[in-house]
C-alpha cells in the first residue's frame, strides 16, 4: 500500500472520478458550477446500481413496503405544513473584507471544535507524562481542561438560547465575543446575521400576477406523507407498512463543498414506516440496526461506520440518530434514522382539512400513525463507496496500480472481455462471448494495447473480472478469468462464465446477506 496524505488522497479520488468517467463538474465547458456535478458513463451505472440495491432491499425484500415516485413540484401549502417555509433556514453572516458568506452556526461550531482540540492536546500531553494515566480523572480535575470545558458549555448554551429565541443579534455577538476571524481575510469585520431559507422557489404558470410561487422539494419525504392515504387504501396496506421513494431534492446550500458530499441538487432515498403509536421505539431500533447492516454488507470495512445518537432532538422527533461514515475528511453523516411521531401527518391533516388516519381492526380504533423514517443521500453514499474503494497500491517489484475495489454487484461493468491479440479469430470468439453475456450482465470489450494495460484500465474502473480469450480458447472452449483484487487468474469453461458472473456480481449476492 502506498502512503498518501489524507488531503492528497481526497484530491486523487476527485481527479480519478473525472478521469474515469464517474463524475464531471456540471457544464464544465463554461467553467462549471459550484456544488453541481454530472455523473458520467461509469458514474451513472454505479449510482443506478446503488439505487437498485437500496430499492430492492426495501421494496422487493419486504412484503409490507411499497415504492412510489412523486413529483418534484408539490402544492405550496405542503411546505407550510411541513415547516419548511418558516423554519428551513440557515443563519448567515458575511465578512465585509473578504466578501465571503458563512453559516454562523458553522463558524461557532468550528470554534468550539478548536477548543475541543486544545483539550485533546492537553490530554495527550499528560498521557505521555504519566503512567497509568486516567483520562476521565484528568478531564475532571485539570484546571486548564476545566476552563476550556466551561468555555465550550457557555458558548453552546448561549448559541442554543439565541437560536431558540431567534435572536440573530446575539448570534453575531457570540461570533464577536469568541473573536472568530474570517479564515480568508483574517479580519473580524462581520455583517449582521440573517436567516436564509434553503428552498429554491420558482413561478408556476405564465409570468403574470396569477403565477404562483412553487418550490423545488428540499426532501422527498413530503411526497410520501401526502400520498399516505392513497397508498394505504389502494394497496390495502396494513400497519406496520412502509412507503419508499428515491428522487431529486434541492437545497440552496450556502457552504456547499467537499465534492458531492453537500450539493445543491442531490438525490435522496427515503422510506417512511407507518406504525401503531406506542410501538415506534421498537421500530426505530429495528431500522437503526437494519440500515447499518445494509451498509456493512457492502464490505467496505465495519470500522468505517458508526452511530451518532442525537441529543438535541427536533421538536417533532422522539428519537433520532445518524449513521456516520468515515469520509476522507472525517466521520460525517451518511444517513439519518428518525422517529418523527405523528407530526407530519397531523400537520397535513390540519392544513388540508383531510383526515389522514388508519383504522386498526385489531384495536377497533382509528388513529394517525406514527412514523419512523430512514433517509440517505444517494450522492453521499456514492462518495462513501467511491472513497472506500479507491486504492493506490504498490505491487511486488515496485509497480503501482490504482484499483477501485467496488463491491462487484455495484461495479459499472461486471466483466471486460479481451482477445489476447487482434487476429487468428480471437476477436471473433471474444465478441461472441460478449454477445452471449450481455443479455444478463453489463460487460465491455477491449482489444487495444497490451493485456497488462487493459487490466490496469479495468482495475481503475473497478471491473471485478477480466476474461481473456487466447489460442487455447479456440481449441478447448476455455478462457482465463482474472480477479481484480487478488489479480489471480484461473482457467474456466466459456459455458460457465454466465453462472460465475451471476453468482459473484448480481445484487442477490448482497441482498442474501441482509
Ligand atoms: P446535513 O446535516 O449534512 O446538512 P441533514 O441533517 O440536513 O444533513 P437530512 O435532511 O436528514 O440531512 O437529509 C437526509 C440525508 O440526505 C442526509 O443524511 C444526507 O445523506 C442527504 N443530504 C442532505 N443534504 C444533502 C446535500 N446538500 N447534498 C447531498 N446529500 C445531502
Amino acid at each position: 500500500m502506498s502512503s498518501v496524505k489524507p488531503e492528497d488522497h481526497f484530491k486523487n479520488i476527485i481527479s480519478h472520478c473525472k478521469e474515469y468517467g464517474y463524475i464531471f463538474p456540471s457544464s464544465e465547458i463554461y467553467d462549471g458550477m459550484s456544488a453541481v456535478y454530472d455523473y458520467g458513463q461509469n458514474g451513472a451505472e454505479l449510482k443506478k446500481n446503488i439505487r437498485e440495491y437500496w430499492w430492492k432491499s426495501m421494496v422487493q425484500m419486504h412484503e409490507n413496503i411499497v415504492g412510489i415516485d412523486a413529483a418534484i413540484f408539490m402544492h405550496p401549502t405542503t411546505w407550510k405544513a411541513s415547516g419548511h417555509v418558516d423554519a428551513f433556514n440557515d443563519p448567515l453572516i458575511d465578512n465585509k473584507d473578504s466578501k465571503k458568506r458563512y453559516r454562523a452556526d458553522v463558524l461557532i461550531e468550528e470554534h468550539v471544535a478548536k477548543i475541543e482540540d486544545k483539550i485533546n492536546k492537553e490530554v495527550e500531553k499528560a498521557a505521555k507524562r504519566f503512567e497509568n494515566f486516567d483520562v476521565a480523572m484528568f478531564r475532571s480535575t485539570n484546571a486548564r481542561v476545566l476552563e476550556y470545558q466551561k468555555k465550550i458549555e457557555e458558548i453552546n448554551a448561549r448559541f442554543k438560547n439565541a437560536m431558540e429565541a431567534n435572536d440573530l443579534a446575539e448570534v453575531r455577538q457570540i461570533i464577536v465575543d469568541c473573536e472568530i476571524v474570517d479564515p480568508i481575510s483574517g479580519t473580524r469585520n462581520w455583517t449582521d446575521v440573517r436567516q436564509f431559507n434553503l428552498m429554491f422557489s420558482t413561478q408556476l404558470g405564465s409570468v403574470s400576477e396569477e403565477a404562483s410561487t412553487v418550490y423545488l422539494r428540499p426532501e422527498t419525504a413530503q411526497g410520501i406523507f401526502v400520498n399516505y392515504l392513497n397508498v394505504q387504501k389502494t394497496g390495502r396496506m396494513k400497519i406496520p407498512f412502509g412507503i419508499a421513494q428515491t428522487g431529486k431534492a434541492f437545497r440552496n446550500e450556502i457552504v456547499a463543498r467537499q465534492f458531492i458530499f453537500r450539493m445543491r441538487e442531490f438525490e435522496q432515498m427515503e422510506m417512511q414506516f407507518f406504525v401503531r403509536p406506542g410501538t415506534e421505539m421498537e421500530w426505530y431500533e429495528y431500522w437503526k440496526k437494519a440500515r447499518l447492516n445494509w451498509h456493512l454488507v457492502l464490505g467496505l470495512g465495519a470500522d468505517k461506520y458508526r452511530y451518532h445518537d442525537h441529543i438535541k432532538l427536533a421538536h417533532y422527533a422522539n428519537a433520532a440518530c445518524d449513521i456516520e461514515h468515515q469520509f476522507p475528511f472525517g466521520f460525517k453523516e451518511l444517513e439519518g434514522i428518525h422517529s418523527r411521531t405523528d407530526f407530519d401527518l397531523k400537520q397535513h391533516e390540519q392544513y388540508s382539512g383531510k383526515k389522514l388516519q388508519y383504522f386498526d381492526p385489531e384495536l377497533n380504533q382509528s388513529y394517525v400513525p406514527y412514523v419512523v423514517e430512514t433517509s440517505v443521500g444517494l450522492d453521499r453514499l456514492f462518495l462513501s463507496v467511491m472513497s472506500s474503494a479507491y486504492k493506490e497500491e504498490v505491487l511486488e517489484g515496485g509497480d503501482t496500480r490504482v484499483v477501485l475495489g467496488l463491491p462487484p454487484a455495484l461495479a459499472p461493468f461486471k466483466a471486460a472481455i479481451f482477445p489476447l491479440i487482434k487476429k487468428d479469430g480471437l476477436p471473433e470468439l471474444a465478441e461472441k462471448i460478449m454477445t452471449d453475456l450481455k443479455f444478463d450482465h453489463m460487460v465491455t470489450y477491449d482489444e487495444k494495447d497490451t493485456v497488462g494495460k487493459r487490466y490496469r484500465r479495468q482495475d481503475a474502473i473497478g471491473t471485478p473480472y477480466c476474461i481473456t480469450v487466447d489460442h487455447q480458447s479456440l481449441e478447448d472452449q476455455t478462457v482465463t478469468i482474472r480477479h481484480r483484487d487478488s489479480m489471480e487468474q484461473e482457467r474456466v469453461a466459456i459455458s460457465q462464465l454466465n453462472s460465475i458472473l451471476t453468482a459473484k456480481t448480481s445484487l442477490k449476492s448482497l441482498l442474501s446477506q441482509l
